[in-house]
């Protein structure tokens, strides 16, 4: 058995895998199903050819989901307390890793959901404090980092501020005055997210999207006086673009090259993700790709992360679940 479990120590990275049930294409095609969850942690490959090969057959994580789990459960038992964290000063980040068509987008858009509304729940609950929360979306594509509450485009530089680290030149950052705000912006970003699809092709796959909330709040009964301190964190979901591209890439033995189809900031993010998980104080090279430059302040240190690996059960796609869980368990 592989382990990737040990969340709760003093590990920061949470590490969970969610199956995602058969389309009714695949049902259509007769697909056969190898991966069975036998229990809340563990995920078995069941092929019997595979299990004479000696490769491991058995993979633990701090937590796996079954096919008909639904998007609720994985929030509350994952995700709820990383993304919360925010409205106590610390920064997090929650990813959606997976091959295409795996179920990253379906999972992430209802974790967002939720998380959502539990923040606007904690602030409905604290009228003590002064809550002020904004909201930026970009989408990097190639390395290049687009705006998506903006419609014109523009490649958007990163910039480095001494007091606070990398800063994303003219992103439109929306102050939200409710939740039904933050829908209409989640939708502007998914429309743009579209017009670049049928332009650039299939761009969904290949692209990163990270939605950021950032929320502020002081104690009322010090605002405007020297005393008041303020909190500030912000939480990142991430829409990963398709896992199948940097697992061809390694496989094939390539070098990094910028402009080639390879995703840099995918393999980048790997080897931070690594670094960081085996808890060493060595160089983290964070500035290798857009994507872990703009999220290194949410990632190590004091911050929490979540990532949910999603897993297309079917025999066609083993080959690529295979890749996932080793990620995954690189990620312990
Ligand atoms: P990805 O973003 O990884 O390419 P999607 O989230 O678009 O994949 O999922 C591919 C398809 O499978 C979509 O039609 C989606 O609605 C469906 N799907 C994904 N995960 C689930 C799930 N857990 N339960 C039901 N349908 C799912
Ligand atoms: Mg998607």
């Amino acid at each position: 058995t592989l382990q990737g479990s040990s969340y709760g120590k003093e590990e920061k990275i949470l590490v969970l895998v969610r199956l995602r049930p058969l389309s009714e294409k695949e049902i259509a095609r007769a697909e056969v199903v190898d991966w069975e969850c036998i229990n809340s942690t563990t995920v078995l490959y069941r092929n019997s050819l595979q299990e004479r090969s000696g490769l491991p057959t058995a993979y633990s994580f701090d937590r796996v989901f079954r096919g008909d789990c639904a998007t609720r459960e994985v929030y509350d038992e994952g995700t709820k307390d990383i993304a919360l964290s925010v409205v106590g000063g610390i920064n997090s980040t929650i990813f959606a890793y997976g091959q295409t068509s795996s179920g990253k987008t379906y999972t992430m858009n209802g974790v967002t959901e939720y998380a959502v509304a539990d923040i606007y729940d904690y602030i409905k609950r604290h009228e003590e404090r002064a809550f002020v929360l904004k909201f930026s979306a970009i989408e990097i594509y190639n390395e290049v980092v687009r705006d998506l509450l903006s419609s014109d485009n523009m490649p958007l530089r990163l910039m480095d501020d001494p007091e606070r680290g990398t800063i994303i030149e003219k992103l439109t950052e929306e102050t939200l005055r409710d939740q039904n705000h933050l829908r209409e912006l989640i939708s502007i970003c998914e429309a743009q997210r579209q017009v670049g699809e049928t332009s650039l092709n299939e761009t969904s796959s290949r692209s990163h999207q990270i939605l950021r909330l950032t929320i502020e709040s002081s104690a009322k009964e010090f605002l405007g006086k020297d005393k008041s301190t303020t909190l500030a964190a912000s939480v990142n979901f991430v829409d990963l673009a398709g896992s199948e591209r940097a697992s061809q890439a390694l496989s094939a033995g390539q070098r990094l090259k910028e402009g080639c189809h390879i995703n840099r900031s995918l393999l980048t993010l790997s080897t931070v993700i690594r670094k960081l998980s085996k808890g060493r104080n060595g160089h983290v090279n964070y500035r290798d790709s857009k994507l872990t430059r703009i999220l290194q302040p949410a990632l190590g240190g004091n911050a929490r992360t979540a990532i949910i690996c999603t897993l297309s059960p079917s025999r066609s796609h083993v080959e690529q679940s295979r890749n996932t869980l080793l990620f995954a368990c690189c990620a312990k």
